[in-house]
């Protein structure tokens, strides 16, 4: 066996290709002084908005704040269902209790992992014959590849919800060459470290072409702010990114479509190589994955401990995202549900793994996993 060292992400790798170039980023904004809303914030802001093609960036906290803002900017209240996934990370559905309002858990689809359009529908019945007032939908770009954005906007739109897209690890990824960021009301994302496109602290953004929302969220993030943020004209949030997070995000925005497209050549080595031995992550024609995760479906969850236990003594770290469904949390459980019950959701939480993925991946490395990867199903396969 070879004595390597797998991450499952390398932030090294990056850092060390762009250290000078941070270094000085960093002391510049250590010169200057202005650490809250300096110069580099709204710098950032314009260059994140020309890169996806929004009209308006953001920028906040981190990732569940921006949900919890956008849903703040849309004045959502507790008769409000607000249609969000079961199998995501919590942050989704903590927004919506956070901003007052109702999570209803819709369904995945076994392939994309994305939200299922037909659970949604179904759901917004449910959530209908139980008294609520469905307003709002929001789909998780999960591991990196949009949620069925044509669907969802279809039935957003028939219904007179608002569609907001978590795309905390789907910043990047496209449908026919549009880019995350401008679909829906509001698009939200999140710089934490190990997203696809990351800072060094907690960070994240929202987008919009909507010329109002944008100046109300401008308000909400600093505690409601009028003229200045000492005339308070509604209750808002502290919730800003700060100076150095962005000069440092300014820089890695220059190299991350470089960075997308080697974790797409990432995954199609992964694709060709386990293609005929375990289910691959799929991606729906004309759609481009950021690969936040790929994430590998076992049999079942005996198959995935020993391929997981038989990779971990490879020394191939993984991932289970997400163990358990939010429908099944203590949190949320008596949150209300797809009628037909979320079977994918669960039956995902058992069978899913995720390998080590990201731009700095060594070609060998990658082989390295695969063959481990063969190699542990095999084994168990045949135990
Ligand atoms: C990471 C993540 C968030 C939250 O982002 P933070 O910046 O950690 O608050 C929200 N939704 C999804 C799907 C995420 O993966």
């Amino acid at each position: 066996m070879q004595s390597l060292s797998i991450q499952f992400v390398d932030l090294e790798a990056q850092q060390r290709r762009i250290r000078e170039r941070l270094n000085s980023a960093i002391a510049e904004a250590l010169d200057q002084g202005a650490y809250i809303m300096g110069p580099q914030v709204a710098r950032f802001e314009s260059n994140l908005a020309a890169f996806c093609g929004a009209k308006h960036a953001i920028t906040c906290a981190n990732g569940t704040d921006a949900l919890q803002l956008a849903l703040m900017a849309l004045q959502v209240r507790q008769v409000d269902a607000i249609f969000v996934p079961s199998f995501t990370f919590a942050a989704t559905a903590e927004a919506v209790r956070l901003a007052g309002a109702t999570p209803v858990f819709v369904d995945s689809d076994m392939d994309s992992f994305n939200m299922d359009p037909l659970s949604l529908e179904r759901s917004i019945n449910r959530a209908r014959a139980c008294g609520l007032n469905p307003r709002a939908v929001i789909p998780v770009d999960l591991f990196g590849m949009p949620a069925d954005m044509e669907s969802l906007e279809a039935i957003s739109a028939h219904e007179r919800m608002e569609l907001i897209c978590d795309s905390a690890q789907g910043f990047g990824g496209t449908i026919n060459g549009r880019m995350t960021g401008t679909f829906g009301r509001i698009t939200t994302t999140s710089f934490f470290p190990a997203k696809p496109l990351g800072c060094y602290g907690d960070g994240g953004a929202l987008f919009t072409a909507d010329d109002g929302l944008a100046h109300l969220l401008r308000s909400l993030r600093v505690h409601g702010k009028g003229i200045d943020k000492y005339e308070n004209i509604r209750v808002g949030m502290n919730s800003r990114l700060d100076t150095i997070q962005a000069a440092i995000l300014l820089i890695k925005l220059e190299i991350y479509e470089e960075e997308i497209n080697a974790r797409n050549e990432v995954a199609s080595r992964y694709n060709e190589r386990l293609s005929n031995v375990v289910e691959i992550p799929a991606i729906s024609p004309g759609y481009r994955s950021v690969w936040a995760q790929y994430t590998i479906k076992l049999l079942d969850g005996d198959e995935r401990h020993l391929v997981q236990c038989r990779l971990k003594q490879s020394g191939v770290p993984t991932a289970i995202y997400y163990p358990t469904p939010l429908h099944l949390q203590p949190a949320y459980s008596d949150a209300l549900t797809d009628p037909a019950g979320l079977p994918n959701a669960e039956e995902l939480s058992t069978r899913v793994l995720s390998l080590p993925i990201h731009a700095y991946l060594d070609k060998g490395i990658q082989h390295y996993i695969v063959d481990a990867t063969i190699d542990a199903v095999a084994s168990a396969r045949h135990r």
